[in-house]
């Protein structure tokens, strides 16, 4: 095999991180290599994380859609039914075809790919135990770890992927739980829960802070909140599980109040464990070599992703920062123009997040909170969906729009949406924060009508001025 000819570029990882990186670096004429242990391509992102979630959520609201709005739309059917196996098997189908779709553009851009798990064994070798049981020596001049991240259990709870669950078990569940409890209200537990309650399951998610999805903005989360209860969601807020009891039948958890009180009990079919992720470097030989990490595993870096041993870069979830797949794509791009000798450049700040539930919630740049604590004085402008003609003819209607700006300048600093595509939507106001934009530009673009868009430039117009419409 290629091998054991010297790189240019070695990465360790073949998530959104490490693919993205590989494809790039390759593109920029270094020799790459890419080694993936898990056997297909594209991380937990392709394979157990925002793909598979999204094709799951993108199933349960059709069936909740049928069950729910269609009769409104003056669409009848005798019968709408859950068929779970075609479900799964959909939401396989589209992994399958974007991991091969990964390797085919490795072949297309020339990436060497090695699979099995990767070691360090100085800092330009890495040893890779292959499939066939083989060894192979990897050499080269910049490596680049993009190992990514893996679920954090709770103290107490063992994870079985059968009766307790991570994300991983609740994407493949084999029959719809009654009842599902959801330990963790960030995003991952809300959309998982979100599949299951719309094809029937009871929901109730237990969280540890007095509020679910802590970085969202706090006015935009109460309205969040409010409908994912009126979708039948239960929250148990400012809450913790201090035990669970598995049977044949189910499961039973001890809850406490976070700040100590009377225990109470709780029973579930199936318990999902949705309390975050943990950066992943079990056996990759960081020690060996001297790679610095900090208290909780991530791995150092300075703001070229070079870590404290030169030659050794790292990117993605492994290093500080949101955990998400395009913040990971961001730093493998960045990291390799620095290595090309280029000049890459990320700006957290302006990451956008979304929770892909219906209605969906996006964000981009700073929530009203975060404005306040910086002292900054401001503005904020709002438009709802119910004002929103597009949103009205399609019987979609919930959320709104909320923009924060600079009450001097008008300076935009951050944008809220909750709207059925927000996740969409949101990149008009990532692209106005980027160019520094103030809120009478968005206003003063043609937004064409009748579009959702069109209550951003609403509440663009809201934040300096009036809007029309309401
Ligand atoms: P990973 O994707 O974790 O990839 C790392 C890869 O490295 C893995 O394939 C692993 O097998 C491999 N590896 C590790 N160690 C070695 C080794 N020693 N040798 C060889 N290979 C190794 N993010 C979003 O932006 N949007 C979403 O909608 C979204 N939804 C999510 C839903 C769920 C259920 C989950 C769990 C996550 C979701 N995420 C989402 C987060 C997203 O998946 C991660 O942020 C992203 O995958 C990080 O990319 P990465 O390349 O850093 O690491």
């Amino acid at each position: 095999s290629s091998g054991s000819d010297d790189n240019d570029v070695v990465v360790i990882g073949g998530g959104p991180g490490g693919y993205v990186a590989a494809i790039k670096a390759a593109q920029l004429g270094l020799k790459t290599t890419c080694i993936e242990k898990r056997g297909t391509l594209g991380g937990t992102c392709l394979n157990v994380g925002c793909i598979p979630s999204k094709a799951l959520l993108h199933s349960s609201h059709m069936y909740h859609e049928a069950t729910h709005a269609f009769a409104n739309h003056g669409v009848k059917f005798s019968s709408v039914e859950v068929d779970l196996p075609a479900m799964m098997a959909q939401k396989d189908k589209a992994v399958a075809n974007l991991t091969r779709g990964i390797e085919g553009l490795f072949k297309k851009n020339k990436v060497n790919y090695v699979k099995g798990y990767g070691k360090f064994i100085s800092p330009s070798e890495v040893s890779v135990d292959t499939p066939d049981g083989a060894t192979t020596i990897v050499k080269g001049k910049n490596i680049i770890v993009a190992t990514g991240s893996d679920v954090k259990s709770l103290p107490g709870i063992t994870i079985d992927e059968k009766r307790i669950v991570s994300s991983t078990g609740a994407l493949a569940l084999s029959e719809i739980p009654k009842k599902l409890v959801v330990i963790g209200a960030g995003y991952i537990g809300l959309e998982m829960g979100s599949v299951w309650g719309r094809i029937g399951s009871e929901i109730t998610v237990v969280e540890f802070a007095p509020d679910i999805v802590p970085t969202m903005d706090g006015e935009v989360r109460k309205q969040f909140q409010r409908s994912l209860e009126k979708q039948g969601m239960k929250f148990m807020l400012k809450t913790k599980v201090v035990g669970v009891d598995t049977s044949e039948n189910g499961v039973k958890l001890t809850l406490e109040p976070a700040a100590g009180g009377d225990q109470t009990t709780l029973e579930a079919d199936v318990v999902l464990v949705s309390a975050g992720r943990t950066p992943f470097t079990a056996g990759l030989g960081l020690d060996k070599i001297g790679v610095e990490t900090d208290k909780i595993g991530r791995i150092l870096v300075n703001e070229r992703f070079s870590t404290n041993v030169p030659g050794v870069f790292a990117i993605g979830d492994v290093i500080p920062g949101p955990m998400l797949a395009h913040k990971a794509e961001e730093d493998g791009v960045a990291c390799v123009e620095f290595i090309a000798g280029k000049v890459g450049h990320v700006d957290y700040d302006k990451v956008p997040g979304v929770v892909y539930t219906h209605p969906e919630v996006a964000s981009v740049g700073k929530t009203e909170e975060q404005v306040k604590a910086l002292g900054v004085d401001y503005r904020v402008g709002k438009f709802p969906f119910m004002a929103n003609s597009r949103a009205k003819a399609i019987d979609d209607a919930e959320g709104l729009v909320k923009i924060l700006a600079e009450k001097e300048t008008d300076k935009i600093l951050g944008v809220h949406i909750m709207a059925p595509n927000a996740g969409e939507l949101i990149h008009e106001a990532a692209i106005a924060l980027q160019y520094d934009a103030s809120s009478e530009d968005i206003a003063r673009v043609c937004h064409a009508h009748p579009t959702m868009s069109e209550a951003l430039k609403e509440a663009a117009m809201a934040t300096y001025d009036k809007p029309i419409h309401i």
